[in-house]
Formats: C-alpha cells, structure tokens, sequence
C-alpha cells in the first residue's frame, strides 16, 4: 500500500503493536544503541509498557552485548522467530542469528529481507511500543526501514559538536520527507563529569543538540553525560538504567521514557 509521500512501498504493520519508535543517528558510534537499550528498558520497568526492542543495525548489531542475550531464537507454531528477552524487554537481532565475528556481507535487497523477517517474521505477542534501533545515516536503508515499519516517529541521538549536528539537520528531513514524526532530539556524551573534581568538561561543545531542536522547533529529550558508568553497564549487558537505578543518569533516560 503506498505509505508515504510519492512512494509506494509495502509496508509491515506487524499485527498487535500499538507503536513503533526508530532511535536514529546521523553517523555510528554517537550512543544510538546505547540510547535505544536504556529507553526501551525504562519503558518496561518504569512505565510498565509491554515492550520490544528491534536491532536494525544489521551490520553493526550491539544489542546482544548490551542486552546479556544470547543463543538463537526458537520458531513458534505460527513458524515465526520468537524474541528472547531480558529486563522486561523482547528482543530482535541479527546478532542472534548469525555467527559472533562474521561479517555481513549483504547488500541492500538481503538485508531489506532481512529486516523483514526480523520485524513482520517475528511473534512479538501485544506490544504497547516497538524501539527500533536504526542502522546509522540518513540513506536509502533508513528510509525503506521507516516506510515499511510504518514508525510512529522517531527519536534523533547526537552528540553536541556541529558535524555531528549537521547530521541532525539530515535525519529531520529525511524522516519528514517519509512523513515519520520526530519526537525530539536526546544529546549524547554532552559532558564528562571529573571521578577527582567533579567539574564538568564540555569536550563536544555545549548545548548544541538543544540549540539546533529549538531552532528546529522540535521537541528536546535531554542530555546524557558521558561516563565510564554507561560504557561499562552497556559492555557488561547491564544496561545502567537496570544497574543504577539510582544515578542521575538513570533519571535523565526515565524521564525520556515518560516524554516519548
Ligand atoms: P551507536 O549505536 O551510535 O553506534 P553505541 O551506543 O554503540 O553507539 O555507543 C558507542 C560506544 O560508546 C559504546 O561502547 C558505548 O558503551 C559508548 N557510549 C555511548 N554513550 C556513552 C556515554 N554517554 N558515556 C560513555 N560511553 C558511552
């Protein structure tokens, strides 16, 4: 059925979830991922939604790690992929189903499939909000993704300094050109906090993702500082929202969860 503007795609209402929310980012290696994992968690523990949390960055896939999951996933009676879960959230990945260092050598159309599969393909049951963490960039990828998801709207990660910005300026037009509304913009790594002193080091810039969203009109979810804690939580699949429910950090991704 054609979904957005000018273009026919086939899209994948996948049947009983209410919501599907990409996490996007211009470039890799900004916290996409890290981002996606906490807020679909304080989507499940805090907000008590039933949750999926959908790994689309099919040649970089991190959420194993960040989520303690492993093993491959069994096939239901339906012959779909069952999700494996953890901390209250069910889990897709490609992770789950390839080998851990093999490369993924695909192009566009197999991963497309893909993705198919690990989305429609899959029995997620009653879901109030699917997180689909996106491949990194703004390209043909990311707008297949968005038109046959048929997402609800989608959340821009980056970090504060201007070319990371520039890219926010490209993931607001490319999702308003497939008509997916964004939710807002969350700035990742906006300062280091000092173990000794305690000062704040603003090493990317200062309140760059807050200026372009007003600038933009668009809504701002907060700031994530960088700390060791994050890095550390995310390699030991704990995600510091689980880990540290306590930390000011863990507050800043629960009251993203309450504004998306
Ligand atoms: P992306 O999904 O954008 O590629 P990731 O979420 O995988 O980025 O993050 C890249 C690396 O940076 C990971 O090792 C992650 O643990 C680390 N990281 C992300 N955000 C933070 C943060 N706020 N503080 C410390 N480390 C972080």
């Amino acid at each position: 059925a054609p979904s957005a503007k000018g273009v026919n795609a086939e899209t994948l209402k996948i049947n009983a979830v209410k919501d599907i929310i990409a996490v996007a980012s211009g470039k890799g290696g900004v916290g996409k991922s890290t981002t996606a994992v906490n807020l679909a968690v304080a989507l499940a523990s805090n907000c008590q939604l039933k949750v999926g949390l959908l790994d689309a960055d099919v040649y970089g896939p991190s959420i194993p790690t960040m989520m303690k999951l492993q093993g491959k996933p069994e096939v239901s009676e339906g012959k779909k992929m069952v999700p494996i879960e953890n901390y209250g959230v069910k889990c897709m990945s490609m992770g789950f189903l390839v080998e851990k260092d093999a490369p993924i050598v695909w192009r566009g159309p197999m991963v497309m499939k893909a993705l198919e599969q690990m989305s429609r393909g899959v029995d997620w049951g009653e879901l109030d909000i699917l997180v689909v963490d996106m491949p990194p960039g703004t390209g043909d990828a990311q707008i297949s993704i968005s038109q046959r998801l048929q997402l609800s709207g989608a959340l821009i990660v980056s970090t504060p300094q201007d070319v990371a910005l520039v890219d926010v300026r490209r993931g607001v037009k490319m999702f308003s050109k497939v008509d997916v509304p964004i939710l807002g913009v969350i700035e990742n790594m906006s300062f280091f906090k000092c173990p000794h002193c305690g000062e704040p080091s603003h090493i990317f810039g200062k309140g760059g993702a807050r200026k372009t969203a007003d600038d933009m009109g668009l809504g701002f979810l907060g700031e994530i500082p960088l700390e060791v804690e994050i890095r550390s939580c995310s390699d030991e699949g704990v995600p510091v929202v689980m880990s540290r429910p306590d930390s000011a950090v863990a507050k800043a991704y629960e009251d993203m969860a309450q504004k998306v």
